[in-house]
């Protein structure tokens, strides 16, 4: 069974007259211990499929399973959100306010205990939602939100507090794990960018969440940085086996995944391994190089293509098992 498994899933906007459909009909299923790069141009509906994915937000419409249960979500509540027209004879303006305010006292007595009832629904949806989100999901952001005050150890035990259960020994084990041993003492400025985003990591895998969501974390990171980063957030999930969806528009991570999903225009538009994925693509793009340099010669381009897709294949055999400093 799927871990997660969303099925015709869309989230409208409606702004004024306008509906931006950020989702359009996703249908996704991901299998517990996949390593998912969610890659997309800016405004396709990336964080808004997080949002749905970590119960952050509710979809439109659509069914959304997480292990096997129908996740919680608000119900749609514009329903008894009236529109006022406008009259355009100004001497129907106050026969139109009389008549609607009688309307409207009428009405009230109908809508009032619905409205009761709806506010309360969406209230216990929400509690549910947190309590989804509280249960299983962990999420590193693009700013890594430490708090300066407190050291790196103290920021991984405060979230396992608000999660409700401090353990000591996992939080520094979490910390050794992202390669941060011997600086649980240190607070957040005295540590560089890549670091801090590594406690963030450790703070979310801390609690052991069943899903470990990241959208853009390392949008702030040098390149260098960022693949450290990458590396170590990959294993920790592998070694933990924690699921994991990342969002980046950087296509040179997709080799850190083991599953690459592109979504456009609120659509998943493409969907393929990860790591052997990416050496394709530098395959492809060594044999039109080399193409164009030395015309029809193919051959020495397919050469070219494999030397390169032999680096890259050993990169990432190696590449994955060390942690480095970031
Ligand atoms: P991405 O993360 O891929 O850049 P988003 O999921 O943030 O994209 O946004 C998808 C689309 O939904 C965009 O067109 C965006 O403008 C729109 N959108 C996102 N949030 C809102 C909102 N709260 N109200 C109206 N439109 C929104
Ligand atoms: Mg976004």
């Amino acid at each position: 069974m799927a871990l997660l498994s969303l099925s015709g899933i869309e989230r409208h906007y409606v702004t004024g007259d306008v509906v931006v459909r950020a989702l359009d009909g996703v249908d996704l299923e991901i299998e517990e211990g996949e390593v998912v790069m969610l890659l997309g141009p800016s405004g396709s509906g990336k964080t808004t499929l997080l949002n749905v994915v970590s119960a952050l937000d509710s979809p439109t419409s659509g069914t959304y399973h997480f292990n096997g249960e129908l996740v919680p979500s608000t119900p749609p509540i514009r329903t008894l959100n009236r529109r006022h027209s406008t009259i355009a004879n100004p001497s129907l303006q106050l026969f139109g306010w009389l008549a609607e305010f009688i309307a409207n006292s009428t009405l009230l007595v109908f809508t009032l205990p619905i409205k009761v009832i709806l506010r309360w629904k969406v209230s216990t949806a929400l509690e549910d939602m947190t309590g989804f989100r509280r249960e299983n999901i962990g999420y590193v952001f693009q700013f890594f939100n430490l708090l300066g005050d407190l050291t790196v150890l103290e920021n991984v035990l405060l979230a396992q507090d608000i999660h409700g259960g401090r353990d000591k020994a996992r939080a520094i084990e979490m910390l050794n794990l992202v390669g941060l041993e011997g600086k649980e003492g240190r607070f957040p400025s005295e540590l560089s960018g890549g670091e801090q985003q590594r406690v963030a990591i450790a703070r979310s895998l801390a609690k052991k969440p069943r899903l470990l969501l990241g959208d853009e974390l390392t949008g702030n990171l040098d390149s260098e940085t960022t693949a450290r980063v990458m590396k170590v957030l990959v294993k920790a999930c592998r070694k933990e086996k924690i699921t994991a969806i990342i969002v980046t528009h950087d296509l040179a991570l997709t080799k850190y995944a083991t599953r690459v999903i592109h979504i456009d225009s609120g659509k998943l538009v493409g969907d393929e391994p990860g790591g052997r994925a990416a050496l394709h693509a530098t395959m492809d793009t060594a044999e039109a190089v080399a193409g164009a340099a030395v015309g029809a010669v193919e051959k020495a381009a397919k050469s070219v293509g494999g030397l390169i897709a032999g680096a890259v294949s050993n990169m990432l055999d190696t590449g994955s098992e060390d942690v480095e400093e970031a």
